[in-house]
């Protein structure tokens, strides 16, 4: 049972784990999640790396849930070479759809104006071509196979898998893999056990092995109930200043968990009803996903629509189709919350609502996810006075709340309480910075248990002790002569 980790190994983004399992009839290759890498220059430049392995010779893919980060580079894997089967929860199909899409089009975008740019300055051999377009998109998503349902056994390339509720956004699952040899179960993300929408992951069966997400392995979350008070009076203050409340969302659980809490809150008479305007196409396609699996939701969500209720919907919701759309609003007087795309301001249509308000110091800004330092909204949160926007310095007289524990990741006391049913297995740690891995490992020895870092790309025998480094034998690396001479002589 060996697992090499070509992403989320010491860092938080590209997860994708390659397993190769020993089973009567021969070994198997699955691989688990095929994310992007995200934050920065450096880090998306191995989302252009050939992948260290063949893509033709994997028996399975297996996801965990739809986050980019764990599925966006699944098309290219495709364009490479991957012709089997995609098993994920129905939740995570529909998802996918819209984050592979949404990629996509990004990057074409991107690509387009950088091309043009780089142009003027004689410089086109330096942009990166996009890692794929829709039509890749489309050949993968035929690949994908919605069969996986919480607590149901399947096997899938000879392994019995099983998926439990990971609790962390529509459709996560971790899973239970069984071989004749051990039982590995693979996190995914798990969540937060007080999240907004999502019921609690379920506690796992002893197992002899775990890779286990650790983001957030070293702190505590603020109580959810403290939170939900620290919300609601940044936007009694924010209404009070009379301007606009811009708040960025992620398109995916973080919006659909805002425009819950501001209909709760707006229903129950805490917050003055003023008009929210829902500025996220990708957004808004996601909450149909959460209002079609609805039942998957905690049971008030799910009560509500079962009742004919839309529990997303605050009655003053606005939903803006179209970028000249997005545009007109600039010119919208009054008070309005805007909740717009990206969550870390990066990009999307947050970018020209903040080159219009945050000069103003009647704006509030709410920042309700996490900011990487060198983002665009990593710099406004550690006060930055100006920021350059769309081309444009850009003073920040905004006033800036920042609410940090609406977070869709377990920290420290749930991963604690999640691995208190899983016996005494070895723990594998990923998906987390090293110095937060680092601190959690004695954590996990006061508990009993040992956990061992998955070094980057190196193998790992889950069940032994040690780090033998080097490929499992017969792995053909993508691009190398080997892989060239095999695919040549196959054609
Ligand atoms: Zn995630």
């Amino acid at each position: 049972m060996q697992l090499q980790s070509f992403g989320a190994a010491c860092t938080v983004t590209g997860s994708m784990h390659l397993l190769t399992l020993d089973m009567p009839g021969g070994q198997r290759r699955v691989l688990v999640d095929c994310g992007m890498f995200q934050g920065g220059d450096e880090m998306e430049a191995r989302n252009h790396e050939p992948f260290p392995f063949d893509p033709a010779e994997l028996d399975a893919v297996l996801l965990t849930h739809a986050h980019l980060d764990h599925i966006g580079r699944l098309p290219l894997l495709v364009s490479r070479g991957f012709r089997g089967e995609v098993h994920c929860t129905a939740p995570t199909a529909a998802l996918a759809e819209t984050v592979l899409l949404d990629s996509a089009r990004l990057q074409t975008d991107g690509y387009r104006s950088d091309i043009r740019r780089a142009r003027r300055q004689g410089h086109e051999d330096q942009v990166r071509p996009p890692l794929y377009e829709e039509a890749d998109v489309h050949r993968t998503l035929a690949l994908l196979r919605p069969h996986l349902t919480f607590g149901q056994t399947e096997k899938i390339a000879g392994v019995r898998v099983t998926p439990e509720r990971a609790g962390h956004i529509l459709g996560s699952a971790y899973l239970l893999l069984d071989t004749p040899d051990a039982r590995l179960l693979m996190s995914g993300d798990l969540g937060n056990r007080e999240s907004g929408l999502q019921l609690d992951f379920t506690p796992p069966p002893a197992v002899d092995a775990v890779v286990l997400e650790t983001t957030y392995a070293n702190r505590t979350h603020r109580p959810w109930a403290q939170t939900l008070e620290e919300f609601r009076d940044a936007l009694r203050d924010s209404i009070r200043a009379g301007g606009k409340i811009l708040i960025p969302s992620f398109a995916i659980e973080r919006a659909q968990v805002i425009l819950h809490t501001l209909k709760e809150l707006m229903d129950s008479g805490e917050v003055p009803r003023i008009p929210v305007f829902m500025d996220s196409p990708m957004a808004t396609r996601a909450t149909n996903e959460y209002f079609e699996f609805g039942d998957e939701l905690i049971p008030r969500v799910r009560d509500a629509l079962q009742a004919g209720e839309d529990p997303f919907r605050p009655s003053t919701l606005h939903v803006v189709p179209t970028s000249a759309e997005s545009q007109r609003l600039n010119k919208y007087d009054g008070p309005a919350i805007i909740m717009a795309g990206n969550g870390m301001m990066t990009g999307g249509r947050i970018q020209h609502h903040l080159k219009h308000h945050l000069w103003k110091p009647s704006t509030n800004l709410i920042i309700v996810s996490y900011q990487s330092p060198s983002s665009l909204g990593g710099r406004i949160v550690t006060g930055a006075d100006t920021v350059r926007i769309m081309g444009e310095e850009i003073a920040v007289r905004a006033q800036v709340h920042t609410i940090g524990g609406f977070s869709a990741h377990a920290d420290q006391d749930d991963l604690l309480a999640f691995l208190s049913t899983a016996g005494k297995p070895h723990v594998w740690l990923v998906h987390g910075e090293t110095a937060v891995m680092d601190a959690f490992r004695p954590v996990l020895e006061a508990h009993g248990l040992k956990g061992d870092i998955v070094p980057d790309r190196q193998t790992v025998d889950l069940l032994g002790p040690g780090f033998p480094t080097g490929r499992p034998p017969g792995l053909v690396v993508e691009g190398s002569a080997e892989h060239a001479a095999r695919v040549t002589g196959g054609e």
